[in-house]
């Protein structure tokens, strides 16, 4: 075993960033595993096209050959398991590819996994972890005056997708319990950030507003979501990997709680500001009020990760949010905006 890592899904939004935020703060290696799905992008990793501390492998979690080929080819010293089926709305339009993906995929992972760790020597196998990237939609909905999920919060998922997560946890929660699997687990709230499909809320609304489309909005726009910095959400990774209890579960959130509506104004207003041309209304006028979509939650948001576990990870993005401007990681509101926007410009 040596110091590399095979991280799941690393094309797609979270992976990508987790894994050139760890070529740029680690010395290890990374083997990335994506079969580049609709929500994959080798352009994503671009920055590290040359590096070779990363290799590159087109492939499905599901090909249990390749995977055991590329467990006994690089030994890695832990898995971080980003890749899934992501997107509540299509997981409401066709659940097959997210059982296929989110639970087969994660079980024939975790079978493969197994038999590696299994023959791993005793100092290695000590040291291996498995790390499994969840969602915070497994614990469902919250009413306006209920207090925060914790990880102790039981789980209640209402989409196909969130489902489809929940199982993986369970499944990845009884590969510890049953064989001894050094696993953990991390249920996180929404992220927002570089490299997001734009099928997503924020750079959905960003494209749509800059090509004068409409910004739909579901419902009467008042559900709430918690929204983190997805660079805060991989340094938390990071050190869940390092200093998570193994069997144990981290929330991750932003306690960052923002109404749809208030985050689709603000993003109106940001480009209001940002625009050349003055004859032009306000982006607002663009936005829609469209069908809220079945099993959706209400209010959602999370935990701080650091009340309830010993590992010391800690809630690192208070203060980091596109429509505020003490933001410490980008600089400014215009940055944010063309990192979502994957680097074009956002002016018109
Ligand atoms: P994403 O949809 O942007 O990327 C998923 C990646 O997985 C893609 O690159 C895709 O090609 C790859 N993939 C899909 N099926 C695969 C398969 N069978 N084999 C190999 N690769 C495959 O997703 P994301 O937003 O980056 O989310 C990453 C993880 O974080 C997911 O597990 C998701 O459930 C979880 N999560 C995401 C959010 C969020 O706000 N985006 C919130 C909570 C949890």
């Amino acid at each position: 075993m040596n110091d590399t890592v095979l991280v799941t899904g690393g094309a797609g939004f979270i992976g990508s960033n987790f894994v050139l935020n760890w070529i740029a703060k680690t010395k290890a290696n990374v083997v990335n595993l994506d079969l580049l799905t609709y929500a994959g992008n080798r352009k994503n990793l671009l920055a590290i096209e040359n590096d070779p501390r990363h290799v590159f492998i087109k492939g499905d979690i599901c090909d249990g050959v390749l995977v055991a080929s590329l467990l006994e080819g690089h030994r890695p010293r832990a898995i971080l398991h980003f890749a899934a089926e992501s997107h509540v709305d299509r997981s409401i339009a066709g659940p097959d590819a997210f059982v296929e993906t989110n639970i087969v995929g994660t079980f024939s992972l975790l079978e493969q996994v197994k038999s590696y760790w299994d023959a791993l020597p005793p100092g290695d196998k000590a040291a291996f972890r498995f790390l499994h990237v969840s969602t915070d939609e497994v614990y469902g909905t919250l009413g306006p005056d209920d207090p925060a999920f914790t990880e102790d919060t039981a789980y209640t998922p209402n989409s196909p997708y969130a489902a489809s997560k929940a199982s993986s946890d369970h499944l990845v929660r009884a590969y510890f319990h049953t064989y001894g699997l050094p696993v953990l687990t991390t249920n996180c709230s929404n992220n927002y950030g570089p490299f997001q499909f734009p099928e997503k809320l924020i750079p959905l609304v960003i494209l749509n507003a800059l090509e004068g489309k409409p910004l739909p909005v579901y419902g009467d726009g008042l559900n709430v979501r918690d929204w983190l910095f997805v660079e805060d959400h991989c340094a938390a990774i990071r050190l869940v990997l390092e200093r998570g209890r193994i069997g144990e579960t981290y929330n991750i959130g932003g306690s960052s709680e923002r109404k749809n509506i208030d985050v689709v104004t603000a993003i109106c207003d940001i480009l209001d500001e940002l625009r050349t041309d003055p004859v032009l209304g306000s982006h607002r006028e663009l936005i829609r009020y469209v069908k809220d979509r079945p099993g959706r939650y209400r209010c959602c948001k999370s935990d701080k990760v650091i009340s309830r576990r010993p590992c010391g990870v800690c809630n690192t993005s208070q203060s980091v949010s596109p429509w505020n401007c003490h933001v410490s990681r980008e600089t400014s509101q215009t940055s944010f905006l063309g990192r979502a926007c994957g680097g074009m410009d956002y002016r018109r």
